[in-house]
């Protein structure tokens, strides 16, 4: 008897139920990651998450390797050829079995869906919920559907969490002595990503400091980008280096129990764990999400503006807007940006520019260390009023006034803007005027817009579309539940 593990976004040992009941009556176990560059470019995903990629499949290697499993890297140059390079592969390398752990995104559950049709004469296909505390699908309203608005979902997931607790896997135990460890470097560009430690104990080290101490104040600090009051631990989620039931094990190793209700200490994190929950199982309840659609069907006729140098300012970090400019920057230096400043940023672009969220989504795509679909459409859809549970359209944040609360005294801006390290902190968020007086010749640019008059025109194109959209909106909210409940369906019948 021999089983194969399909190593996707779930690269560790500990908590990973497909390596877990692969390994259970000591069966024999091998592992293989398949690496498709073309699709990797085709979900725009950038070269310092790539980079961080490469060096954890490594140490994935020198985990499994420790407990005697060896891990094949295959690669492929087109993701429609993944079935029949399973199919060659287990010719020369036969196994009974292959163990998955589910993966989301619509091209993900396409090729799955191929894989299965394909092997499921010459092998047993067995796959599990990996990257959610609670599998997809699993929670719902009481019609059976998925929930369109966070707070409900919460309140289900939690009910769930004091129902049932979650589940943690052990890390398998070793078969038999240690094998040589693959050497592993992935091809295609890349970006360094060393300032991030790499490994599953450097992402269980960072989740225990952080519980040790951060967890007590991140409802006071996590707003505050000059100041390390959050986790950081997202790159690790995004590739499954550490799993959500961890953070709950960590979280409530540190406090004695689980904070289950607002105002508990602990809470507040809890509760963005929960969000990034409600994201991946809209993304599996609605597909549309994965085809770049807008949640809300009605603001498909959203008439985008197709201003080419405001966004390149944007991108670049030269809006004349403090607060967005140093947030910019520090994603192109970094490819990492503090929650507060994606939100900030995002509603600059949406809402100022009025740009397309699609081209904001894209473009922190290609940035991020952490970019994973569910999370980045969803802040998007968020910010720009087009998804589920969205920041009402007329809530449009002022970007000076974010700046002068969330960065009072110019630190995170001074750190990212050296042409306004002088700037006194009372005029650091409005700095044009002390420019001009104080350093003529500066070329720092002033605001590419006014913001009252942007928010009205962001406000009037919503209007605009309410007058049309009734209808539309509700033939279309018919239509996503129908799809939601055959996708549900189908899920529940997949092995893959
Ligand atoms: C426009 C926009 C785009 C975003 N793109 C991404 C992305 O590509 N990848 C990504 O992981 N997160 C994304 N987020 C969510 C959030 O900004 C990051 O998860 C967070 O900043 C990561 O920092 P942290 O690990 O210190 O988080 P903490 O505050 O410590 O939170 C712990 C974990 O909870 C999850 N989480 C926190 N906030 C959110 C949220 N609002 N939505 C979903 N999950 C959340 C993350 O996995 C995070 O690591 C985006 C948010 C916005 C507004």
């Amino acid at each position: 008897m021999r089983h194969l593990v399909w190593f996707r976004a779930d690269l560790r040992v500990a908590d990973n139920p497909a390596l877990y009941e692969a390994t259970a009556d000591g069966v024999k176990v091998s592992a293989i990651y398949i690496d498709c560059l073309k699709q990797w470019q085709q979900h725009g995903r950038s070269p310092i998450q790539r980079d961080f990629l490469s060096r954890h499949l490594q140490a994935l290697s020198t985990e499994l390797a420790a407990l005697g499993i060896p891990l094949t890297v295959l690669t492929i140059d087109d993701s429609s050829q993944t079935p029949e390079l399973l199919v060659n592969w287990l010719a020369d390398h036969p196994h009974d079995a292959l163990y998955a752990n589910r993966e989301i995104g619509l091209d993900e559950r396409r090729r799955d869906k191929a894989v299965q049709q394909r092997l499921k004469e010459l092998l047993e296909i067995r796959v599990f919920n990996g990257d959610c505390v609670f599998k997809h699908g699993s929670l719902t309203t009481q019609s059976g559907d998925m929930y369109k608005v966070f707070t409900p979902f919460a309140k289900t997931w939690l009910a769930q969490l004091r129902a049932t607790g979650y589940r943690l896997h052990p890390v398998p135990k070793a078969q038999g002595s240690a094998v040589t460890a693959t050497s592993i470097e992935l091809t295609g560009e890349r970006v360094s990503s060393a300032a991030w430690p790499v490994g599953e104990l450097a992402a269980r080290d960072r989740l225990r400091l952080f519980c040790e101490s951060g967890v007590y104040d991140y409802g006071d600090q996590r707003d505050y980008p000059a100041i390390n009051g959050t986790s950081s631990l997202s790159p690790y989620l995004a590739l499954g280096v550490i799993s959500p039931s961890q953070c709950l094990a960590a979280i409530e190793q540190q406090l004695g129990h689980l904070p289950m209700s607002r105002g508990e200490q602990g809470f507040v994190w809890l509760n963005e764990l929960i969000w990034r929950e409600f994201y991946r199982h809209l993304l599996v309840a609605f597909p549309r999400l994965s085809m770049n659609r807008a949640f809300k069907p009605d603001t498909e006729s959203l008439q985008w503006s197709q201003d080419k140098a405001g966004f390149e300012a944007w991108c670049s970090g030269h809006t004349g807007f403090p607060i967005v400019d140093a947030a910019m920057r520090c994603l192109n230096a970094t490819g990492w940006m503090h929650n507060r400043l994606r939100m900030i940023v995002a509603s600059f672009l949406t809402k100022d520019l009025h740009l397309s969220w699609r081209q904001g989504e894209d473009y922190f795509m290609s940035r991020l260390i952490d970019g994973e679909l569910a999370a980045n459409n969803g802040g998007w859809q968020w910010a720009a009023g087009t998804g589920a549970d969205a920041a009402p359209y007329f809530r449009v944040f002022n970007p000076t006034t974010q700046g002068e609360r969330f960065d009072a005294e110019g630190d995170f801006i001074r750190q990212w803007l050296p042409e306004l390290v002088e700037v006194p902190t009372k005029r650091i968020h409005t700095p044009h005027d002390w420019l001009d007086n104080n350093q003529p010749g500066h070329d720092y640019p002033k605001p590419i817009v006014d913001h009252k008059r942007a928010r009205l025109h962001a406000i009037a194109m919503f209007d605009a579309l309410k007058d049309q959209s009734d209808n539309i909106k509700n033939n279309a909210d018919v239509q996503t539940n129908k799809q939601s409940e055959l996708w549900l369906a189908q899920l529940d019948q997949e092995p893959v």
